[in-house]
């Protein structure tokens, strides 16, 4: 421990530098931030207003992950720091429900999960999200999550009630069914099977669980083989239904996602520079291809209800946290 600040941080934000041995790797900066709710932009097309961020950087490590370009607002690279730098905002929940007591406040949908996973490794220390979960549901604040991780399960009970006063939605992300794949490509996340039984505790417990089967990643997990396991696994797991999303590589992602794929799969890089060119997405056509492929295979599983959202369709840009921790002139 130490009290060193990050690069992008105020040092009067900074509580205290950590590494743990139960965290090998991993430097936890728990700082103390000014404000939780974040405003999406007009321009972002986003279904919700607000969102909030509990950590910045993910342990999850997806290498596709288009949230590592916000790491570099911190003075931070967008490859292994974002892996291994955690900002933990420890006071969260406090800073939250002060905001939500507000009378300006108007009980706008908030989502969780949009740039960092609520329910990474490091929540099982920090214990943030009950925190958060009370803050909403008692300020009558409709909310969604969206996450990858199975510590979702220690809160079922909380996001039960929680269900009966607000809104809740739970979303889990789950786009590889193949082990080896997803251990090379989401290293830091749970197995597939792990998350395929995360959906089924969470439909259990009383609740709709929709799938984000994002992102799907061309020549990789686009095979028809691929999808109809996946598919079948999260029917027989009583999923809502699925939102599909052909992966995008903005920004740095595009350079740590495509260096993996020279360094495994090089023969795929040729045409990854056909498919997407000098941008970060793929062509129309791959799109059309994807939706015709997939648009059966939701039928035949009944995947097709839930939250209508195209089936097939591209994130807008992650958003970017305003000064939520440091002083504005920082960003
Ligand atoms: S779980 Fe989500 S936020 Fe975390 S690394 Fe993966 S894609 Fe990024």
């Amino acid at each position: 421990m130490d009290d060193g600040a990050l690069p992008g941080l105020g040092r009067s934000d900074l509580v205290r530098r950590v590494q743990t041995p139960e965290f090998d790797g991993i430097t936890f900066h728990e700082v103390l931030c000014k404000s939780a709710l974040n405003k999406t932009p007009e321009a972002s097309r986003l279904p919700f207003e607000y969102t909030v961020n509990t950590f910045r950087g993910c342990s999850h490590a997806c290498r596709y992950c288009f949230a590592r370009p916000t790491h570099e607002y911190l003075g931070l690279d967008a490859g292994h720091d974002f892996d291994a730098q955690l900002v933990v905002k420890t006071n969260v929940a406090a800073v939250l429900r002060r905001e939500l007591a507000r009378k300006s406040w108007k009980r706008q949908h908030v989502a969780l999960g949009t740039n960092t996973d609520p329910y990474q490794r490091a929540e099982g220390r920090y214990r943030l999200m009950p925190g958060v979960i009370g803050a909403l549901a008692e300020s009558g604040t409709p909310f969604s999550i969206l996450t990858k991780g199975t510590l979702l399960r220690r809160d079922l009970s909380l996001l039960t009630l929680a269900s009966r006063q607000v809104d809740v939605r739970l979303s889990v992300s789950l786009a590889i069914g193949d082990l080896e794949l997803q251990q090379q490509i989401e290293p830091g996340t749970p197995s597939p099977k792990a998350r395929l039984d995360l959906i089924r505790a969470i439909t259990d417990a009383g609740m709709s669980c929709h799938v984000m089967v994002a992102p799907v990643i061309p020549y990789l997990t686009d095979s028809r083989r691929h999808l109809e396991g996946l598919f079948a696994g999260l029917a027989a797991a009583g999923a809502s239904g699925v939102t599909v999303i052909p992966m995008h590589l903005r920004g740095s992602t595009r350079g740590w996602f495509l260096s993996w794929l020279g360094s495994e799969h090089p023969a795929l890089l040729p045409r990854y520079r056909r498919l997407y060119g000098r941008g970060a997405y793929v062509g129309r056509e791959y799109t059309r291809w994807l939706e015709a492929r997939v648009d059966p295979l939701v039928e035949q599983f009944g995947l097709g209800s839930g939250r209508k959202a195209p089936r097939t369709a591209a994130l807008p840009a992650p958003v970017r946290e305003r000064e939520t921790i440091g002083p504005p002139t920082l960003f």
